[in-house]
This record gives structure tokens, sequence and C-alpha cells, in this order.
């Protein structure tokens, strides 16, 4: 299959970071240059590290955290969401959850104002492109169980600009998921969906507890799942579906190679997957890109790739209803 064909192919995304200070850093120097240009020159691959050591490096590199408190604008917020949500309905994504996670952004603005510009975005894209979208809100390990614990309230509070769902991300290997288990609680009972970044850096325990500690509904990543079959059988019979995202881990070392990529043998064991680009602006990809690369890597027609858009559909934090529709929308789709 061509990039082509894969691009007219509806899509859904789960896990879709907005990248805050990296959106305003380009708005802000598109805005100085003057000109609609893209794509800041950015990455400088740090070779030598590996795992989340990297993905701090590269955002170092990428000099995302240097942009000025006065770009944390309502304004400003609202084009950066526009901007994510027309570059994904370029690729004919129908649905997307978009997380975000920025502490500035939140602490700038208020929680409530920050969901509000996002939600005036997401009602803009749903009108010029007819993407449908909701919001996920990221909880940061490194900055404890009490930051949490108001990241979800804010998630709670600001149900009605969008958000369904919370996101626990960061350092996985010093910040065990037993220390978050209350917020991630409230944030059920709350009816937020969870999912957690887990069993990326670190192996297959990291998976087990972020599920039954903190009741994750989807794993962001998981791919070290694929060290334990009963971890694997667990994840098909509960239908607790990974969140891959291939380029990621490839530029991240945890994989060498993309043949070297564990989906295969996930895919063989019946794990429910999809497939997502993460951080395309900081990575330099997007989501026709990921699936391309899953094509070419496990040698898969189109008839697949529409199971896992089918899969994203069952997986996404929408009632039921919803859920069901979208999956018609994009089984249906290449039907003949
Ligand atoms: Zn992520």
């Amino acid at each position: 299959m061509s990039l082509d064909s894969i691009r007219q192919i509806p899509k859904i995304e789960l896990h879709l970071h907005l990248e805050t200070s990296l959106r305003l850093r380009r708005l802000a120097e598109r805005q100085a240059a003057g000109s609609s240009a893209d794509n800041p020159s950015l990455i400088a691959d740090p070779a030598k590290f590996a795992g989340y050591d990297r993905l701090r490096r590269i955002r170092y590199a990428s000099r995302a955290g240097h942009v000025p408190d006065a770009l944390y604008t309502p304004d400003n917020i609202e084009q950066i969401t526009y901007e994510l949500l027309s570059e994904t309905a370029a690729h004919r994504s129908t649905y997307v959850e978009v997380r975000v996670g920025g502490r500035r952004g939140f602490h700038l603005l208020g929680a409530r104002r920050m969901l509000e510009a996002m939600a005036r975005a997401r009602k803009r894209a749903e009108d010029a492109h007819g993407i449908r979208s909701r919001f996920i809100v990221t909880i940061v390990r490194e900055r404890g169980p009490e930051e949490a614990e108001q990241r979800v309230r804010d998630a709670l509070a600001c149900h009605d600009c969008g958000v369904v769902g919370v996101d626990l991300a960061g350092d996985e290997e010093n910040y065990p998921p037993t220390l978050f288990a209350r917020p991630l609680a409230l944030a059920r009972e709350g009816g937020l969906g969870v999912t957690a970044h887990a069993g990326e850096f670190a192996g297959p325990s990291s998976i087990w507890t972020a599920i039954y500690q903190l009741g994750a509904h989807r794993i962001g990543h998981g791919i070290r799942a694929v060290e334990d079959r009963q971890l694997m059988e667990h994840l098909r019979e509960r239908g607790v579906t990974l969140e891959i995202c291939p380029t990621s881990n490839l530029r991240l070392g945890l994989v060498h190679s993309m043949s070297a990529h564990p989906m295969r043998l996930l895919l063989e064991h019946g794990v429910p997957m999809t497939i997502n680009s993460d951080d395309p602006m900081l990575l330099s990809t997007d989501i026709s890109k990921e699936i391309e690369s899953v094509v070419r890597t496990l040698a898969l027609g189109e008839r697949q790739i529409t199971e896992f858009m089918a899969a994203a559909a069952r997986a996404a934090f929408l009632p039921e209803g919803e859920r069901a529709a979208l999956e018609r929308a994009v089984s249906g789709a290449v039907a003949r």
C-alpha cells in the first residue's frame, strides 16, 4: 500500500499529545518571520541516551521548554489546538483524542481557561474539517500525587469542554503506579477513562500494576507486554488496548529497528492494539507515516488496517453507542 492510499483510509487516533510548548514555539517563530513556514528544525538525536532520558534530551534539543510565559494566552492555545486538529484531519482522521498536560498552561491560565480555549478549537475544527475530538488530561508522575489529584479534579470540572479521560505519563521506572491509585480512583468514579503510559520504559509489572492498581482501561505503548505471555492473554481477554506508537519507540531507542518491534508478536497473541503518532512534531511523523511503517513491517493489507481502526473505535473514551457508530463508520468505509 502506498502512502497516498493509506492517507485515504478513515482513521482514529487515541494517543496524541498537544505538545503545547513546542507548538507555541512554532507559532511564535512563524509570527516573527511573518510567514506561514512550518516545521521548526529541531531534532538533534541524543543517541547515547535511551528511554525516558532520551525523550528528555530530545525535548531539550527541541527547546520545547524555552517559550516565554507571555505566549500562554487563550487565543494561542486555541490556535495551536486548531492547527493540530486540522493537521490530523488532513490525514482523514475522523475522531481523535488529544492529550494535554503542560503544567505552565494550567498554572498560567488556569485549567478552565486552558480547556475552554481548546474546546473552541474543537468546535472550529469540527465545523471546518468534520473531525470529531475529545480531550485527555495528562498527569506527570514526577510531579507527585498531589498535583495528580488536582489535575483529576480539573479534568472532572471540565467535562463540558470535551474532557473524557486522564493519562498517567512521565518517569515510569522511578514513580510506581501505587502513588497515583487515589487520584485515578477519583477519575474512574467520576466517569473518566484512564490510560497510563506503561510497559514503555519499564517491564510487564508496570502494566500489571497500571491495570490492577489504577484500573487503566488502555495502556500507552505497553510494548513490553511481549515479555509476559500471561499478560498478553490478560490484555486480550479483558480487552485492555495498547496505544502503539512505532516511531516513538524507535526514536527513543526502545526497539532497534521496526522489524524488531514487538507489535508482530503482540498481534499474533491477539492483543488489542491501535496505531498512533504520540508526539508527531517532536518525532517528525504523522498518523499516515505510522500506519505505513506498520504496513511495511507486518506486510498488512487495507482490511487489517481497518481492523486497527475498529479496535481504536472500541477503545475510545466515548459512550457505548458512539463507539459503535464510530466502529461502523471506519469499518464500513472499505466494505465492498
Ligand atoms: Zn505519549
